[in-house]
């Protein structure tokens, strides 16, 4: 077999598709963001960052910048093991006591990154549980999806955001056996939200165990940035927490939170946890100041959740169509892969505004957008020339307006 020649036969016909990515690559100076250099095949150009993860703007801070830097001036680059063999540094320790304070449980345990959180904690929980079923909501992420997979346990897919269909699966399900919810607070490409009250109230007439991924929302709500759990006062009723520091902490890495018995068997179990260099002990230092400051500091949540109020309402004035959710995520629809592709590319060239097109498989197909992530460091000069530019292109390229 020509294994080359296979290949270049898939990565044809994602390009035929219009689903071939292509990195933008980034030359950033903190102290300007969201601006950026965009490094080009021919040339250079400044650009705005309009889709960061980076929420808050805290991976840009002075003092998560300084606080990291000090970390790996005094320790070193590297954590150097795995946690059990020489890995384990003061900040992780303090981290995870902090991460299970935020969340109002016993314990917490942290990981590479969000997406092996997911992956290792639903892969041995699956795994482990006398005779699991995970019911998984059907718009769960992919490191929940192929955790869930790993885990070789029963899997039931209910529908988004439904707790009634929850119910309904729950109770044809044959009797006996462990029972686990996997579900989302903030999804990341609707910005919708889970009714998480009723999805508890649901897993609690079942004695069923509830895993719930706060990535998209730790940092960004409740009083102090614990998520849309902390904020709905129900973090005290799932049993288990997951979130990333590499979004609205600014920084890299993921974690859980939850019972103490549960974090120890997770880190006695999981090879995700078990055979991986621990996290740098100098990011580990930087997410800690991140979130020690986002407990104590309303400011980044308020002005950010102002310019997303902002963005809205100037998209809405110019009748270019938006999903009009309850959270800090603000997709344009498009509804073209190409079309989308189309779109991100002129902003780029014409305007200077870097947006990236969001296609299938990320999004089902004919949902294609471009996802706009508002950060308190955008001015509304940004935000005036981002409309502008994006209402000037849907004439051009002729796209319904929103029906006003
Ligand atoms: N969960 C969800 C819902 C996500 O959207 C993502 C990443 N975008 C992850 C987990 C993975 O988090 P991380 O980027 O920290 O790996």
């Amino acid at each position: 077999m020509n294994y080359d020649a296979f290949f270049a036969e898939q990565l044809d016909q994602l390009r035929a598709e219009g689903n071939y990515r292509v990195f933008a690559e980034l030359e950033r100076d903190a102290t300007d963001a969201p601006h950026a250099t965009m490094h080009g095949a021919d040339k250079a150009r400044p650009v705005t960052v309009w889709c960061s993860n980076d929420y808050l703007g805290m991976g840009k801070s002075a003092f998560v910048r300084q606080a990291v830097a000090d970390a790996a001036l005094k320790d070193g680059a590297g954590a150097g093991g795995t946690r059990n063999i020489s890995g384990t540094a003061t900040q992780h320790v303090a981290l995870e006591a902090e991460l299970a304070d935020l969340h109002g449980k016993e314990a917490a345990l942290l990981f590479t990154s969000g997406y092996v959180s997911n992956w290792a904690s639903l892969s041995t929980l699956g795994a482990h549980l006398p005779g699991c079923t995970i019911l998984s909501d059907e718009m769960n992420h992919a490191s929940m999806i192929e955790g869930i997979r790993h885990s070789r346990a029963g899997k039931v897919i209910w529908k988004h955001n439904d707790p009634e269909d929850l119910n309904r699966k729950l109770e044809a399900l044959p009797k006996g056996g462990a029972r686990l919810i996997a579900f989302e607070s903030v999804y990341s490409m609707d910005g919708d939200i889970a009714p998480i009250a009723e999805i508890l109230d649901v897993a609690e007439a079942h004695g069923a165990m509830t895993y719930l991924d706060e990535v998209h929302a730790v940092g960004l709500y409740g009083p102090q940035g614990g998520g849309i759990a902390e904020r709905e006062g129900l973090a005290h009723r799932v049993s288990l927490i997951e979130g990333t520091l590499g979004k609205a902490f600014g920084v890299m890495g993921g974690y859980i939170a939850g019972s103490a018995v549960m974090c120890d068997f997770v880190r006695s179990f999981a090879s995700g946890f078990i055979f991986t260099t621990a996290l740098p002990p100098a990011l580990a230092a930087g997410a800690l100041t991140s979130i020690r400051h986002l407990r104590r500091s309303d400011l980044e949540r308020r002005r950010q959740q102002a310019n997303v109020a902002k963005l809205r309402a100037r998209l809405d004035a110019m009748r270019l169509p938006h999903l009009d959710n309850p959270s800090h995520i603000v997709p344009v629809m498009v509804g073209d892969p190409f079309k989308a592709k189309f779109l991100s590319d002129t902003l780029l060239e014409q305007h200077g505004i870097y947006v990236q097109p969001i296609n299938y498989p990320t999004v089902p197909k004919g949902t294609e957008r471009l996802r706009i992530t508002p950060s308190p460091l955008h001015t509304d000069e940004d935000t005036d020339r981002l409309v502008a530019a994006l209402s000037d292109l849907w004439s051009q390229c002729a796209l319904n307006r929103a029906v006003a």
